[in-house]
């Protein structure tokens, strides 16, 4: 027998609207409006779910990956080398770079003799799974606790080495 898929149901809530004429005492409301007073009643003295952010922050999971951060050495040199194994790695393709030869005399500011000169994570994209941070044989990309903040722009999403790479202060000691 072929199944109706009309009357079908995933969450076995499904209500048929009726198309009766509406009663007399139906179309005044007042069952309705009180029936809507009695649950906004009933929510009114229930704790709140809501926190008044951003003053108030929740506290995050311990695995909660957030916002990325590109780490630097105990001497404060950039570790990434432009591989470009966590962009391959990435399933959003939300990472991209151009990489660039560490010249003479930069080496307190690379690592690696190869460098990110541009280091670009599209967070709009990101859906923040942390396998760029597997892939990454350098320990150079983490994923941090902090929140990616909202924006008014697309391009504002767009993070490059000025907002990814850690502040020399934060250096690894
Ligand atoms: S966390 Fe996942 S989606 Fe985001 S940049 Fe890294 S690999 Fe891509
Ligand atoms: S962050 Fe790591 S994996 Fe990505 S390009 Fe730099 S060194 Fe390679």
């Amino acid at each position: 027998m072929a199944t109706d898929i009309k009357s079908m149901s995933l969450s076995g809530r499904k209500i048929d609207v009726s198309e009766k004429e509406m009663t007399f005492k139906e179309k005044m409301y007042v069952f309705a409006i009180a029936k809507g007073m009695g649950i906004t009643l009933r929510h009114f003295f229930k704790p709140k779910v809501t926190i008044m952010y951003p003053e108030q922050k929740r506290e995050f999971s311990p695995v909660y990956r957030g916002r990325h951060i590109l780490m630097r050495d105990e001497n404060g040199a950039e570790r990434c080398t432009a591989c470009g194994l966590c962009a391959l790695a990435c399933p959003a393709e939300a990472i991209t770079m151009t990489s660039a030869e560490r010249k003479k005399g930069e080496e307190n500011l690379y690592r690696e003799e190869k460098y990110a000169s541009v280091y670009e994570i599209n967070m709009l994209r990101c859906i923040f799974c942390g396998l760029c941070e597997e892939a990454c044989p350098k320990e150079a990309i983490f994923l941090t606790e902090d929140m990616v903040s909202s924006d008014f722009k697309r391009e504002g999403f767009i993070y490059g080495k000025d907002k990814l790479v850690m502040p020399l202060e934060d250096k690894i000691h």
